[in-house]
């Protein structure tokens, strides 16, 4: 689960989505989980409020990737998030 925000330089804890952007990155393997289910392997990020209106997530990467949000690229196989409807 999500503990704090994806930016290195950050700190701020995760807190039921009241701010910032949520990345969900879907891999597309399928692994075998301990109940031996086959489930498909989906990654979460978070970017705090403060840090998501100066930086993204680069997820084509193969780790994520803090990108500033001028060279932001689109990703077609990740969606983005917002949580502003709650
Ligand atoms: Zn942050």
């Amino acid at each position: 689960m999500i503990a704090r925000c994806f930016n290195p330089t950050c700190a701020a804890p995760f807190q039921y989505l009241r701010g910032g952007k949520l990345f969900v990155r879907d891999s597309g393997n399928y692994g075998k989980g301990g109940t031996g289910v086959s489930q498909r392997h989906v990654e979460h990020f978070w970017l705090c409020g403060s840090c998501a209106r100066s930086v993204t997530l680069d997820l084509q990467a193969r780790k994520p990737q803090v990108i500033p949000l001028t060279t932001q690229r689109r990703s077609a196989g990740s969606r983005q998030l917002s949580d502003t409807r709650r």
